[in-house]
């Protein structure tokens, strides 16, 4: 199978404005790909926020690794953090998909991946965790860490 073959099957993408999952060429998923339902941006550039009642949706459905920042609003590290998950979101996508979880708004998924410590930074593969971490990091040490996971990061 030739790369251009392997290159044009379709991505499944899960809206993070209605959560309806759409398919997405492949090759066009940096073209700016809008919704086919609400007409929204698939990639906003921005991390898509999680809640209990979208989590197992949007991570079971979506083709695209997704890295989820597990934080709270009481937590100053997490706080100092979150412009470095925006950062990820911005000059990652659409390779993979950047969202947060508020763990006070979604108790019960915070619960079930058991998050003892935040911020706490998950990656998903096909509904499946392959890589968690506890604490802040720098840009740079977030996308090595990510590379280490076998993610297309590189620039
Ligand atoms: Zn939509």
């Amino acid at each position: 199978m030739s790369a251009s073959t392997v290159d044009r099957s379709p991505v499944h993408v899960v809206c993070p404005a209605c959560a309806q999952r759409t398919r997405v060429p492949a090759e066009r998923l940096g073209d700016h790909p809008r919704c086919p339902s609400c007409k929204q941006p698939l990639f906003t550039g921005s991390p898509v926020s999680l809640v209990d009642s979208s989590f197992d949706t949007f991570v079971a459905n979506s083709d695209l690794p997704i890295l989820i920042d597990c934080w709270a609003a009481w937590c100053g590290p997490c706080q100092a953090f979150a412009p470095i998950v925006a950062r990820a979101a911005a000059e990652l996508e659409p390779r993979l998909i950047v969202a947060s979880l508020d763990t006070e708004s979604a108790p019960e998924i915070a619960r079930r991946l058991s998050i003892r410590s935040i911020p706490t930074l998950l990656v998903f593969r096909h509904g499946r965790e392959i890589g968690r971490r506890t604490g802040a990091m720098p840009l740079a040490a977030l996308v090595a860490w990510l590379g280490t996971l076998g993610l297309p990061v590189s620039t």
